[in-house]
């Protein structure tokens, strides 16, 4: 497999010659036409037909040319009172002796204009070299403006060509975590090696596959390892790159994709971000119904059709939405199946994190296991991202190796931003944070459903959190119980409850808390049947599953009335019970939060500590 560049040889040096030679011919012929311009407009000068007589008579003529209604003069060069510079000029009169009386003065007649007609020279001069310059200009220009991807001159043409890999250095090694996709992709590069195999029983072979998941979780890396894995040519484009100003360009650049790839079979075509051109054309959707993308898209599906299956082409798509996507494209025969590359789990996160620390030193401190159930919900990109952190952070810190500690600081970085070093806090605020904070510990804590707490701080965070919680999961959960939703609601609410107790006033700090809060109800209302009222009927649907996992609501007017209302009822209901919890913990309150505010940062044992001391008095008095 060569990678053949052909279309642009020493691309770097033409342009800049051709654009001095062009200026140089355009001077050139510049000065040429206003010098003969000048010469011209001194050459003529008319003469009365006496006159011309008359220089015929005193011997200072030497030819005439006599053209149809006009004779043209050359004087001698010896003439005292003509120039013979200048072509004098007379009007035709009818004069029957006129060519016997100029042969008795010996001057020549000619029946053609002597060197009046333009010369090799003057036609090279005037007319082609213009009309070459101009040409020349042209293809500089065409030149110019097609600098990156091919050139307008090469607009049809597919880039694929430019990003045909031969070995992207990456392998399923360099992708932890999503082993069944995997699998399907290896399933895959077999029917490409062995069609016969498959053939001979009778199966029709797939054309191609959809990744799709995510942003971050090793969608583009896995298509990568594809290519290295395959052994077969890669052909790596990105949705967007076949969308053009032009309508029809990337209808000829998807034309132009797969007979380049028809000549390369077998081989993989991989589309990333397919959405770019695969967007449903139904208008409902924003941004639906672009000519240009529409063609495009037609043209993809009739590429797709028109392939035999068994000439090798797989066809790869990557996109995290699947669902904008249109249903064309989706159906058997084009992209037969689907691979989904969901975020990590625990397994895949430790597996992810094992990957990214292949060339970062760590001491024996480190615990992927602990790190892997404190970033629940992390990406693959995520967690490149920090072991990252933590390498740079270690370096800070002027350590060789890599410790457990900078791993959670840098989940921390990750999750909620840098520590905010110059965002002063002032006494009140601090003591609110503190009691906000510990509001939330204290009631995960108290609550056996909810998840133990591993640190509290109050050290402000650039990401706009002036404190937070953070809390590690036991084991990892991929249910959620009612009674677990609601203790995260009433957990979320306790920074709001402590607040009101201690102070007897409210802030602006649990705007978050409140959302979050809401979501949690109003999800457990609407998508997961856990309301009285509504019972298990649907009232929204998930937008777009894998980017914001927004949902819309999906019923009545009259009923989202109601939903609101019931939503606003459940949070009055769960605001009172942390408020109850605190009351009944007041003193390990008090006593945590003027730890916190003192400490700035409180780790989940030291706080398990406070609160157990606190309980055991209690417990004492009671007996
Ligand atoms: P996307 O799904 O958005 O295409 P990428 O494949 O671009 O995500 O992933 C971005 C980066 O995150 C990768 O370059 C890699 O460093 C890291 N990453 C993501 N998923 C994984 C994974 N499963 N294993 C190892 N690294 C991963
Ligand atoms: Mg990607
Ligand atoms: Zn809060």
């Amino acid at each position: 497999m060569n990678t053949e560049n052909n279309n642009k040889p020493n691309k770097g040096s033409f342009p800049k010659h051709l654009a001095i030679l062009v200026l140089v011919l355009l001077a050139a012929s510049l000065i040429s036409n206003m010098a003969k311009g000048a010469l011209k407009a001194k050459q003529e000068q008319e003469v009365s037909y006496d006159t011309f007589y008359k220089m015929v008579e005193t011997g200072e003529v030497e030819s005439v040319y006599i053209g149809d209604n006009r004779i043209d003069i050359y004087v001698k060069s010896g003439s005292k009172d003509y120039s013979p510079l200048i072509t004098y000029y007379t009007v035709m009169a009818e004069d029957p002796l006129r060519t016997s009386n100029l042969l008795k003065y010996g001057v020549t007649t000619f029946q053609e204009k002597p060197d009046n007609s333009a010369s090799v020279w003057e036609i090279l001069l005037t007319v082609v070299l213009p009309a070459v310059m101009m040409v020349l200009l042209l293809v500089f220009m065409f030149k110019r403006m097609g600098g990156g991807s091919g050139g307008i001159m090469g607009v049809g043409k597919s880039t694929a060509k430019m990003y045909m890999q031969k070995s992207t250095g990456v392998t399923f090694k360099d992708v932890a975590g999503c082993d069944e996709a995997k699998e399907s992709l290896v399933e895959l590069v077999d029917f490409l090696h062995n069609p016969k195999k498959y053939r001979e029983i009778g199966a029709k072979l797939p054309k191609g596959a959809l990744l799709v998941g995510p942003p971050g979780t090793g969608k583009t890396l896995l298509a990568k390892a594809i290519a290295g894995e395959a052994d077969v040519p890669f052909f790596s484009l990105s949705g967007s790159d076949f969308v053009e100003m032009f309508v029809g360009v990337g209808a000829s650049r998807v034309r132009d994709l797969f007979k380049q790839a028809g000549n390369m079979a077998p081989c993989i075509i991989f589309i990333d971000e397919i959405d770019a051109i695969g967007k449903s054309r139904d208008s409902r959707f924003p941004g639906g119904g672009n000519d240009e993308r529409e063609q495009t898209l037609n043209q993809l599906l009739s590429e797709m059709d028109g392939f035999d299956p068994g000439k090798g082409i797989m066809v790869l798509g990557a996109t995290n939405r699947p669902e904008i996507l249109d249903r064309a494209l989706l159906r058997p025969g084009r992209f037969d199946r689907r691979i989904v590359i969901d975020k990590p789990d625990l397994k895949g996160r430790v597996a992810i994190l094992k990957v990214h620390s292949k060339d970062v030193k760590l001491d024996e401190t480190v615990d992927f296991e602990e790190i892997g159930l404190a970033t629940s919900g992390a990406v693959g990109a995520d967690l490149a991202n920090m072991m990252n952190e933590a390498a740079i952070n270690a370096v800070k810190c002027g350590r060789t190796a890599v410790s457990q500690k900078d791993l959670f600081d840098a989940v921390e970085v990750v999750l909620v931003g840098k520590e905010k070093k110059d965002r002063i806090l002032s006494q009140e605020e601090r003591k609110i944070v503190s009691y906000h904070e510990v509001g939330h510990a204290l009631i995960a804590a108290v609550q056996k459903n909810s998840e133990p707490v591993q640190k509290i701080t109050i050290v402000p965070r650039t990401m706009g959190a002036l404190g937070y919680v953070m809390q590690v999961p036991e084991e990892e959960k991929y249910l959620n119980t009612k009674a677990e939703l609601e203790a995260m609601i009433v957990v979320a609410l306790g920074g709001r409850a402590a607040e009101e107790l201690i102070f007897d006033s409210v802030t602006t700090g649990a705007a978050n808390d409140i959302e979050k809060a809401t979501e949690i109800a109003r999800n457990m209302v609407t998508r997961f049947g856990m309301s009285d009222e509504f019972g298990l009927m649907a009232l929204a649907r998930t937008e777009d599953m894998y980017l914001t996992g927004r949902t819309v609501m999906d019923c009545s007017d009259e009923t989202a009335g109601k939903i609101d209302r019931l939503v606003a009822d459940m949070l009055i209901r769960y605001y009172e019970d942390a408020k109850k919890i605190l009351n009944d913990n007041m003193e390990a309150l008090h006593k945590i939060a003027a730890f916190l505010i003192e400490k700035e940062t409180i780790s989940g044992r030291e706080f398990m500590e406070i609160y157990r001391s606190v309980n055991m008095e209690e417990k004492d008095e009671e007996a």
